[in-house]
C-alpha cells in the first residue's frame, strides 16, 4: 500500500475499545460517555481487518485503546493475530496499555508472540499518579512492569510532559528507566478531543524546554535509532537508557508517516490529527468475503492526508480534532 506522498503503509493501530479504567487528565473528561457496546467490532470482526491488512503488506500491528487490556476476550485476539508471526507475514504485534492489567497478563501476551510493550507512566509519585489518572494506583502499574520484566517483554514508557505536573520528575523518571532497563519517550500534549475544565494550554510543555531541562543533568547521545515511528531517540550517557521525543507540536513529523488508525467501530483514520476517515465496518459486514473490504482499504490509503497541523496556542485553544485520543488510539 503506498499513499498519494509516496509513504509506505505498513504499519496499523487499533484501538479495541474507547472504555478505559482511568480517566487521565490529558486524555479524557472526568465523566465520558462510552460508546455503546453494540456498536463495537467483535473480535472476530477485528481479526478480520487486522487480517486484510496483513495481507496487503502490514507488518507492524499495534493494539490499543482506550485499555487494550479491559476488552473482555482481548487475549483471544492476540492469540489469534499471533498467527501472522508465526506465518512471516508479520514482524510485530504489540500493544500500548496503561499497565493496570499487565501483572495478570504479562505472560500470556508473550506466548501469543508480543516481544514489546509500551507502557503510560507519567510519574513515580503515588498521589500523583492517582491525581493524573483520576483513578488509577501506581503500585498495581508497577506490578504489571515488574511482571512484564519477568516475562522478558521489552519495555518502553511513554511519559507526557506535563508543565506544573509532572516537569520536576524527568531526571528521576530517566534514572528510574536506566535502572530497569526500560526505554522512555517523552509526549508533548495533543490538542485532541474535550478533557472537561482543564485546557491543554496550562498542560502544554514543549519538548524542546524538557530536552533543555534533562540536559542540564544527563549527557544526550545522538543516535540514528529507530523504530518506524514519529519518536527521536538519544542515548542517555551513564544509563545507557534510550530516551525518545515525540513531538508533534514543536517539528512536524509527518513526511515519514506509515501508518492508519482503525478505531473500535471499524472507523480508518488515516491520519491522527485530521477528520478524513473511511467505514471499514460496512463493507466488512456486506460480505463473508473480503473483497469489499480489501476494496475500502485501498480507497482509504489513496486519500491519506499530508499531515496534520495540531496548534496549541492562546487563540487555538480548543482541540484540533474532536475525538479524543482512546478513539482512535495513541
Ligand atoms: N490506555 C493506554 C495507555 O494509556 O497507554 C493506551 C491508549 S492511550 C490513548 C495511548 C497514549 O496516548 C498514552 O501514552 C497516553 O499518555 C497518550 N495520550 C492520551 N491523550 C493524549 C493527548 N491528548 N496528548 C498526548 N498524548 C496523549
Ligand atoms: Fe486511559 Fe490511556 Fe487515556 Fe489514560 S491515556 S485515560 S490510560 S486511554
Amino acid at each position: 500500500m503506498i499513499d498519494p506522498f509516496g509513504r509506505k503503509i505498513t504499519y496499523l493501530r487499533v484501538s479495541v475499545t474507547d472504555r478505559c479504567d482511568f480517566r487521565c487528565v490529558y486524555c479524557m473528561a472526568e465523566e465520558m460517555t462510552f460508546l455503546p457496546k453494540a456498536e463495537l467490532l467483535t473480535l472476530e470482526e477485528l481479526d478480520r481487518v487486522c487480517s486484510a491488512f496483513v495481507q496487503l503488506g502490514v507488518r507492524k500491528l499495534r493494539l490499543t485503546g482506550g485499555e487494550p487490556l479491559v476488552r473482555r476476550g482481548i487475549m483471544t485476539l492476540f492469540r489469534s493475530l499471533g498467527r501472522h508471526l508465526e506465518s512471516g507475514a508479520l514482524d510485530e504485534l504489540t500493544l500500548t496499555t496503561n499497565g493496570s492489567q499487565l501483572a495478570r497478563y504479562a505472560a500470556e501476551l508473550r506466548e501469543c508472540g508480543v516481544r514489546r510493550v509500551n507502557v503510560s507512566l507519567d510519574t513515580l509519585d503515588p498521589a500523583k499518579f492517582t491525581e493524573i489518572t483520576r483513578r488509577g494506583r501506581l503500585e498495581v502499574v508497577l506490578d504489571g512492569l515488574a511482571a512484564a520484566k519477568a516475562a522478558g517483554l521489552a519495555v518502553k514508557i511513554n511519559t507526557v510532559a506535563l508543565r506544573g505536573v509532572n516537569d520536576d520528575e524527568f531526571d528521576d523518571l530517566i534514572a528510574w528507566c536506566g535502572a530497569q532497563g526500560f526505554d522512555l519517550v517523552f509526549i508533548e500534549v495533543m490538542p485532541m478531543g474535550d478533557i472537561g475544565g482543564e485546557t491543554r494550554l496550562e498542560q502544554y510543555l514543549p519538548l524542546s524546554m524538557v530536552r533543555a531541562r534533562v540536559e542540564r543533568r544527563w549527557t544526550l547521545d545522538d543516535t540514528d535509532y529507530r523504530t518506524g515511528g514519529p519518536a527521536r531517540y538519544v542515548t542517555v550517557r551513564g544509563t545507557g537508557c534510550r530516551l525518545g521525543f515525540i513531538t508533534p507540536l514543536t517539528h512536524n513529523f509527518c513526511e515519514s508517516c506509515n501508518r492508519v488508525r482503525l478505531t473500535c467501530t471499524g472507523t480508518l483514520y488515516m491520519c491522527l490529527g485530521q477528520e478524513d476517515a473511511a467505514d471499514l465496518r460496512t463493507p466488512l459486514r456486506q460480505s463473508e468475503g473480503d473483497q469489499a473490504l480489501v476494496a475500502a482499504i485501498a480507497e482509504a490509503i489513496s486519500r491519506k492526508p499530508k499531515g496534520h497541523d495540531f496548534v496549541i496556542d492562546r487563540r487555538h485553544n480548543r482541540p484540533a480534532v474532536a475525538r479524543h485520543m482512546s478513539v482512535t488510539g495513541g
